[in-house]
């Protein structure tokens, strides 16, 4: 593992937080120029947060039985996509690998940090190259000089495509490279998929994402979780921000997880909602074809994609245009929302028939 860090991540001295430090019990809290008293009505608000988000990792493993070792969070799985471009790619040397379309943030970050950014697209059909990726990665290894590839992010299900990836595919790319292969499960509540965690024991150099902020319902607290070898947990310790996850986000992640029933019949809705959605959407002259989807969300292809886009904008519904993309030339993707909006979606989508089909 430690070939895969960066030399200063490897050899860092971690910033050490008041509150990691102290271990025991006290009454009087003097070492962290906190303020005495609290301003408003919320608990702890003037405390700094547990570092380690110690209770809701052990809630994380009560409820998602992903081990208290192996986990972090992170202010969004964002931050933690965000942690493994920069413990692992030295800036102007190493690489990424990504297999697109796909979620557009791997390559914002990995700008960001001056990390190069490979690609091997998918096939129109949204499944692997295979001969492509091996071809891609045999030749990485031959035109090695200073920096390599470090990671390859792969989406599963996949965010714009919906689709998802077998565990045997994630094997094969974990054979035929020597990296990180991170695994983003963001959208695995809403899919029958095996999740990758499953392989976690046998594979050291995977790591698995999740968010809360999906299925859960709670993307305004920003709670994402990296899933990891201990070894590799401890580093993203090291690195992200002391106080990444604020004492409230925290709390309302665990009252998310002590609702988890509440949660599991919500995203059977979705995923009725979601097949409702699909068969309404096909009858439409205007839509070419409704791809299927594992997440909470469908991929179209339409007639005409910004002209739809701008249609529905109009009556105050907001879609997603990815016509931008490659592959995917006319495509929108759309969140499954609640029966209501998925009925005003379906409105807006029979005035746009009137006007353009009448
Ligand atoms: N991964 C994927 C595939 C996503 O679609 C998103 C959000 N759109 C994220 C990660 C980030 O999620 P968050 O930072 O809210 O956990």
């Amino acid at each position: 593992m430690k070939e895969l860090l960066r030399d200063n991540i490897a050899n860092l001295t971690p910033y050490s937080s008041a509150r990691t430090e102290f271990t025991g019990t006290a009454s009087v809290f003097l070492d962290a120029n906190e303020h005495y008293q609290n301003f408003v009505e919320q608990a702890g608000a003037n405390r700094y947060p547990d570092p380690r988000a110690t209770l809701l990792r052990k809630k994380i493993e009560e409820v998602l039985a992903l081990p208290f070792e192996n986990t972090v969070v992170g202010s969004g799985s964002d931050e933690v996509i965000d942690n493994l471009i920069r413990a692992t790619c030295t800036p102007g040397k190493d690489s990424i690998l990504l297999l697109g379309p796909t979620y557009g943030a791997y390559r914002v970050f990995a700008d960001i940090n001056d990390v190069r950014v490979d690609e091997v697209p998918l096939l129109p059909s949204f499944e692997i190259d295979l001969p492509a990726l091996r071809a891609f990665l045999t030749e990485e290894k031959q035109r090695r000089r200073e920096g390599r590839l470090k990671i390859i992010f792969l989406c599963s299900p996949n965010n714009p495509t919906g689709n998802s990836y077998s565990l045997e595919i994630m094997k094969e790319i974990l054979s035929l490279f020597d990296g990180l292969l991170v695994v983003d499960e963001a959208y695995i509540d809403f899919s029958d998929h095996e999740s990758a965690v499953s392989l976690l024991s046998e594979y050291e150099r995977l790591v698995v994402l999740r968010t809360l902020s999906k299925a859960w319902g709670l993307a305004s607290a920003r709670v994402g979780i990296g899933i990891a070898r201990a070894e590799l947990i401890e580093v993203i310790n090291h690195i992200k921000y002391p106080y990444n996850l604020g004492t409230p986000a925290q709390a309302l992640a665990v009252k998310a997880l002590d609702n988890a029933a509440a949660v599991y019949s919500s995203i059977a809705v979705i995923k009725e909602e979601r097949s409702r959605l699909t068969e309404r959407l096909a009858e439409l002259g205007c839509v070419t074809e409704v791809y299927p989807s594992d997440a909470n969300f469908l991929l179209l292809k339409v007639d005409n994609a910004n002209r739809l886009y701008s249609f529905l904008a109009q009556s105050g519904t907001i879609i997603r245009n990815r016509t931008n993309e490659r592959l995917l030339e006319n495509c929108v993707r759309i969140t499954i929302g609640s029966s209501e909006e998925n009925d005003a979606l379906l409105e807006g989508f029979s005035e746009y028939m009137r006007k353009y089909y009448a």
